[in-house]
């Protein structure tokens, strides 16, 4: 629980890992943060499950007081606030659908000074009473979700909606609006019945960043391979990030002496060399930070050129985030992502590994997947990116490494199908590299111990190369076919999507590219 003596002004940053258990912003959400905490009113348009919700619970823990929720629907209301609750936060509501414990315990709460947030109908407002408890409980910001409701030509109208604006003249306090619908219209009559006509801050833009250029590559050779990205970039300002401290060192100085003016950062750093690492990289035009995520909350820099990725981030909203630094200035802005089998397993081992509650973690594992399949994407990058987001759309961007050189696809139903088939004939207990010596037929101490080479499966994958067969499973995971349990040593499970492949009810088209950009060649056996 925060108690608002010792902790007075919490860092929104970490109140978001800690209290939400997210690793990172979505887009929009920090912006959209920071404007609500500088006490300025806001209005957020933001596609649904776009993460609305955080926009106002996160500053709702940071500001002194209390922070009073409008929401129309009390199913809604009570999901939050059980959630809050569950995340150590004083929330309550006041609906129609109280029991009357339930009330007496947020009239409780605020006489002792200490709910955060207070969930109330719309109709509540009706009431004079209401105002003098808001007033008693020491509200300091006004939440409207959905605030469409306020429009009366929309689709949801709430006659009680159009008593906020005159809440927010009683209280005095701003007001952060929330919306999914985006109309011109609707957004002009939000703007005047709720903030009286005076222009919020706004925040309106989707998720799409179309300037900044999307790629992937399997990870080869990732120092070389960052290298000569850099080169390619000579006297632009970008940020390397790793997934390790000690790697920022290493490759920081590899930088330096093929040439390029680049600094490490990391959370083990004195916090006087951080900053100046900090002011370097603001005021230098060229340098190249090469960092952990530490690097990035505070960074302002409109014309970072160049975001690189060394290794795979945590999550697609990690991946999203970090790339999102570049470009700010809206001028061209390019980066790279190298991932491999190594990342994926350390990125599995550290969720698994983590003191999160299971269901985090499944969550967790879930985004970490859908990097993946952005990783292992068939067609346009954006196209998927932003439909993770509840964004769609229509066309493909053009400006992502896969709409530039559409991939060289092939129908691998039979592969997948053989791989699949030798994780379920070994009981989906091994790994990819145990059921690879399978599918190549090769013969060890395991493999005859277990009578493996006994199996049906036993030697038909002799047509492609182990690297190329990593590949095939690497695609898999990507598509979410299988997913290795780390709990018993990334033994490959399969999904449910992998059953109508088992079938021979779908087929799967994978990308040949990957599968012959991987090294060695496929041994054929007599
Ligand atoms: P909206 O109200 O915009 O439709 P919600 O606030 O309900 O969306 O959030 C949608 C989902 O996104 C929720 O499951 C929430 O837990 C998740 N979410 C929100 N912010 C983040 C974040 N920063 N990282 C990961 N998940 C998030
Ligand atoms: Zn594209």
């Amino acid at each position: 629980m925060l108690d608002p003596v010792t902790d007075p002004a919490p860092d929104p940053g970490a109140l978001l890992a800690s209290v939400f258990g997210f690793q990172a912003f979505r887009p929009g959400q920090e912006e959209i943060v920071r404007a609500v905490l500088a006490g300025r009113d806001t209005l957020a348009i933001m596609p649904t499950g776009g993460g609305k919700s955080l926009c106002f619970q996160l500053p709702a823990l940071c500001l002194s007081g209390m922070t009073v929720v409008i929401s129309p629907l009390i199913a809604l209301m009570r999901d939050q606030v059980r959630a809050l609750r569950e995340a150590g936060v004083e929330a309550g509501a006041l609906t129609s659908g109280n029991t009357e414990e339930e009330t007496e315990a947020v009239f409780a709460a605020i006489d002792a000074g200490c709910l955060k947030l207070l969930y109330i109908a719309p109709e509540r407002l009706a009431s004079v009473a209401t105002l003098g408890l808001l007033r008693r409980a020491g509200t300091r910001l006004i939440a409207v979700d959905e605030a469409h409701c306020v429009s009366q030509w929309g689709h949801d109208f709430r006659p009680d909606y159009l008593r906020i604006g005159e809440l927010k003249r009683a209280l005095g306090v701003p007001l952060a609006a929330f919306t999914a619908t985006a109309d011109e219209e609707t957004r002009a009559e939000i703007v005047s019945r709720l903030f009286d006509g005076q222009a919020p801050a706004t925040f309106l833009r989707g998720f799409d960043r179309p300037n900044i250029h999307l790629a992937f590559e399997p990870k080869d050779q990732p120092r070389q391979q960052i290298l000569r990205f850099a080169a390619a970039r000579r006297g632009q300002s970008g940020i390397v990030y790793c997934a390790s401290r000690a790697r920022t060192e290493s490759l920081a100085k590899a930088l330096n002496e093929a040439g390029h003016p680049a600094c490490h950062y990391h959370g083990g750093m004195e916090a006087e060399d951080r900053r100046t690492v900090e002011a370097r990289f603001q005021r230098e035009d060229g340098l190249i930070v090469v960092a952990t995520v530490a690097f990035g909350m505070g960074i302002d820099k409109p014309d970072i050129r160049w975001v690189a990725h060394a290794d795979l981030p945590k999550s697609i909203e990690g991946y999203y985030q970090e790339i999102g630094r570049a470009g700010r200035d809206g001028a061209p802005a390019e980066t790279l992502t190298l991932y491999g089998p190594d990342d994926i397993r350390f990125r599995r081992q550290q969720i698994d590994e983590g003191l999160a509650p299971s269901e985090r973690k499944g969550a967790d594992h879930a985004r970490l997947n859908a990097l993946l399949g952005l990783a292992e994407a068939n067609s346009c990058r954006r196209q998927k990116l932003l439909a993770y987001f509840g964004e769609e759309m229509a066309e493909p961007c053009g400006n992502c490494d896969l709409c530039e050189t559409p991939p060289d696809l092939f129908d691998g139903t039979e592969a997948v199908r053989k791989a699949l088939s030798a994780a379920l004939r070994t009981g989906e207990s091994y790994g990819a590299g145990h059921l690879i010596e399978i599918l190549m037929g090769n013969t060890n101490e395991r493999i005859t111990a277990r009578g493996h080479d006994k199996l049906p499966t036993f030697g038909v994958g002799r047509d492609l190369s182990r690297p190329q067969w990593q590949a095939v499973f690497r695609q898999m995971m990507g598509h979410d076919l299988v997913r290795p349990d780390v709990e018993r040593h990334g033994a490959l499970v399969m999904t449910d999507r992998a059953r109508p492949i088992l079938r021979g009810e779908e087929g799967i088209t994978l990308r040949r590219d990957l599968i012959r950009k991987a090294k060695g060649r496929p041994v054929v056996k007599a």
